[in-house]
């Protein structure tokens, strides 16, 4: 691999709707951005497409969490008694949009059969391998795109209002099992660290190596202008379908047709429908979750996630971000903002000064993000069966956090790097 990026002039002799480009990105989330930043620093001549623009996806309003201490699976055998609330509550944490359910089923399928002690042990572990070299990832990256001063290690807390002190002392130790750092805080200590925090919150758990970014809007932002000024391209175009012609990819646009020899599909959610066509049957489904931004006048310093109420705040550049909730939907239905103002009521309900302040919500606080998760809770990060297609979506709930850990992954694998392919095995396209 050459360090310098190659020059492409894009012409082809086939006539004017046809282009050549050596290394094709599809996809300008934080995953497609930062695949395509790091190939371009690596000598590629990258060309980034995406119809909504650069970071305009899931990886717009995220919680800006780096949460490395998720590394249990979302598939879990607590869930299963909750089920029929889930399917009756339009406004409960986890929510399933009734005529949405048997159109979800081959995911829910399989996403129950990954809740069973084996296939959970196995995914806990892969999940663990890449977040726990995630946040010094990020480091590397911020320090290449000098975005450094957009990311905070300071740790986090996971706030519990219900739970008995013997309760959170087993729920630490699962995490502590793991090998996530980590301290038992009770409320007297809380309120001395945190004196915003409602007086019902009885005991935290600190999580000591996990970090946050300020702005994930920004920080993609920073990326995209990084990828420019190493050389790289952008245009702003909807992949239609990619197919194998002789020794290269083509890939259809609306008014062309492209071919290149390397393709990385950073599709998230939406992956599924290029792929489908080259026979992948993935149980991939969107996870619609929202955030509601607010302003209050004193703010955590680090995020707070809720046990109970399954959402987050974090302290943000413009504000504090509550964001979470899980939403199955589909990827075209509408959004039920009712999902994002009800945040506002958690909120209030942890750091109360959000009740003092105004609770007009207007239309530009609340967004919604698809979330692109595999029922195994494992993103793809490899080559796919068409030679020069390789695959990089999937990253559930933690896409900001694992991208630049799962790029260094793929792009080792790129390289050939063969403890790289070894470690690469459970993130197979092929392993369902
Ligand atoms: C409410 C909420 C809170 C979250 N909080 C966190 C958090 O705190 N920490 C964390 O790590 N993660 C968090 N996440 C998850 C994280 O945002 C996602 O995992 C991540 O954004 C996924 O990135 P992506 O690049 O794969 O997908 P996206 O950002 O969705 O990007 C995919 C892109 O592909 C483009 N695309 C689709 N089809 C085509 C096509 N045919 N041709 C060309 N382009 C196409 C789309 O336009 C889109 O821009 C949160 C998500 C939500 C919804």
């Amino acid at each position: 691999m050459k360090n310098v990026p190659k020059k492409n002039t894009g012409q082809s002799s086939e006539g004017p709707n046809f282009t050549t480009a050596s290394t094709i990105v599809i996809g300008a989330g934080v995953i497609g951005l930062v695949t395509a930043c790091r190939l371009q620093q690596q000598g590629h001549q990258v060309l980034l497409l995406d119809p909504n623009g650069v970071g305009a996806g899931c990886s717009f309003g995220n919680a800006g969490h780096l949460a490395t201490e998720q590394v249990f699976p979302l598939a879990d055998a607590a869930l299963l008694p909750k089920l029929p609330g889930f399917l009756l509550d339009p406004l409960g944490p986890l929510a399933i949009r009734p005529r949405y359910l048997w159109r979800a089923l081959p995911f829910f399928f399989q996403f129950l059969r990954q809740m069973a002690s084996q296939p959970r042990k196995l995914n806990t572990a892969a999940l663990t391998s890449l977040l726990s070299d995630a946040i010094p990832a990020w480091q590397r990256l911020a320090n290449a795109a000098d975005c450094q001063d957009l990311l905070r290690y300071q740790g986090s807390l996971l706030v519990f209002e219900q739970s008995r002190l013997s309760e959170v002392e087993q729920i630490a130790a699962l995490y502590r099992h793991q090998g996530i750092a980590l301290d038992i805080m009770t409320h007297t200590e809380l309120l001395q660290h945190y004196p915003g925090l409602s007086p019902s919150i009885r005991y935290a758990i600190y999580f000591k190596e996990v970090g946050h970014t300020l702005s994930p809007s920004l920080l993609n932002e920073r990326l995209y202008q990084w990828f420019l000024a190493l050389g790289g391209q952008f245009s702003q175009q909807k992949v239609l379908d990619i197919h194998q012609r002789q020794s290269q990819l083509q890939l259809t646009l609306a008014s062309k047709t492209i071919r290149a020899s390397r393709v990385v599909l950073c599709t998230g959610a939406y992956s599924k429908q290029l792929l489908q066509p080259l026979g992948y049957k993935l149980p991939l489904e969107a996870e619609r979750g929202y955030h509601l931004m607010t302003n209050p006048v004193t703010m955590p310093q680090i995020p707070i996630a809720s046990f109970d109420r399954k959402m987050i705040m974090t302290p943000m550049q413009h504000g504090l971000r509550l964001a979470g909730t899980v939403e199955f939907a589909g990827l075209t239905a509408k959004d039920n903002w009712q999902r994002a103002k009800l945040l506002r009521l958690h909120g209030e309900a942890l750091w109360p000064e959000l009740a003092a302040r105004s609770s007009q919500v207007g239309p530009e606080a609340c967004w919604s993000g698809l979330r692109p998760t595999l029922a195994d809770s494992l993103p793809v990060i490899g080559q796919s069966h068409l030679a020069g297609l390789w695959l990089h979506f999937g990253h559930q709930h933690l896409g900001l956090t694992l991208a630049a850990v799962s790029t260094e992954l793929l792009l080792q694998q790129m390289n050939g790097d063969a403890a790289a392919l070894q470690k690469a095995v459970p993130f197979r396209a092929d392993r369902f």
